[in-house]
């Protein structure tokens, strides 16, 4: 009999603990937050998965999950699979959120953030990972759009300053390519501004900049690196055309008909192998600019650079 108590009240203490527990099964599975535990020893297998999954990564992928724990290696972006294996392996910082794209059942990825705890046995084996992740694909669409619009200029829509000097570190530092530089200064743009006003110079600016926008391409990039100044970048096999472009940006300039009659000094250097030598190029292109605007204008431009 008192056997039968000692169960009565054990039973009594576990439905007390269950009830304290409900609620947060509640919370967890109306989330839109997958939580997981997942053990890896003896054999791989999730203890635990949120269905909540299935919302997003689509429907199905819960059922998935559980009869192959090692699905998810499957669905991982190609990109992510080194962090991911890393992770599996213990070999990230765990105080920090990993972040990675997930294959939808839809065909799109999506980025997950995840905060993942491993958990090790007594002998530091890694024994099993719990995490909880969630959906931020809107929040890094986002940070996409901000990173752009960053190295946008306002008044153009080229590219920046600093746009430009990324690309710059780009081929000076990590990438060896042929790299010719082209930079455009508009000529007496003071005397617009001084004649017409500010804002007429800012329109005046803005079609220079659409001129130079229509011969970007996939290796010919744009930007407006100064006040009046702009640059073309080409890169590869572009740096062949080079003479070309000079041509047709002559032939262009010289048909442009709009508000102001557009008159820049163009100057440009090329060289083979980029990495160290566009401080030097891009140095020659200045001087090379700096020259005919003297012959243009008629005037001894002190070259202060
Ligand atoms: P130069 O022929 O030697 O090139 O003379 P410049 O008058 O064009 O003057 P410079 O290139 O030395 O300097 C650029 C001038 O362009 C300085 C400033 O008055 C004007 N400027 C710079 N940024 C802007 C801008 O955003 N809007 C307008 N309207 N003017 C600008
Ligand atoms: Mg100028």
């Amino acid at each position: 009999k008192r056997q039968v108590l000692y169960m009565g009240a054990k039973m009594k203490r576990l439905e007390n603990r269950l009830k304290l527990v409900e609620p947060i099964v509640k919370a967890v599975e109306s989330s839109k937050d997958v939580i997981y535990s997942y053990r890896m020893v003896p054999y791989k297998k999730y203890d635990y998965l949120s269905e909540s999954v299935d919302r997003i990564l689509g429907e199905g992928t819960y059922k998935e999950h559980i009869e192959n724990p090692d699905y998810i290696y499957s669905i991982v972006h190609p990109d992510d699979l080194p962090l991911f294996l890393q992770k599996a392996e213990g070999n990230v910082n765990f105080d920090e959120a990993l972040k990675y794209r997930i294959l939808h059942k839809d065909g799109h990825y999506v980025w997950l953030e995840e905060f993942a705890t491993p958990i090790y046995d007594e002998v530091g084996q890694l024994a099993a990972m719990h995490g909880i992740y969630r959906d931020i694909s809107n929040d890094m669409v986002f940070r996409d759009e901000l990173k752009n619009k960053l190295r946008k200029d306002s008044l153009t829509d080229l590219n920046n300053r600093l746009f430009f000097d990324e690309l710059f570190e780009r081929y000076n530092v990590m990438e060896d390519e042929a790299v010719a530089l082209i930079i455009c200064d508009i000529d007496k743009l003071k005397n617009i501004n001084d004649s017409h006003g500010h804002e007429a110079g800012d329109r005046y600016i803005k079609d220079a900049a659409k001129l130079l926008k229509t011969f970007e391409a996939e290796d010919l990039y744009a930007a407006r690196i100064g006040g009046d100044e702009f640059a073309l970048f080409l890169v590869g096999q572009r740096v062949e055309r080079l003479e070309h472009l000079l041509e047709d940006i002559q032939e262009k300039i010289a048909l442009y008909q709009g508000e102001f009659q557009i008159e820049m000094s163009i100057g440009y250097a090329k060289v083979n192998q980029s990495i160290g030598n566009l401080g030097e190029i891009f140095k020659e292109a200045d001087c090379s600019m700096y020259a005919q605007k003297n012959q243009r204008t008629g005037r001894d431009n002190l070259y202060v650079r």
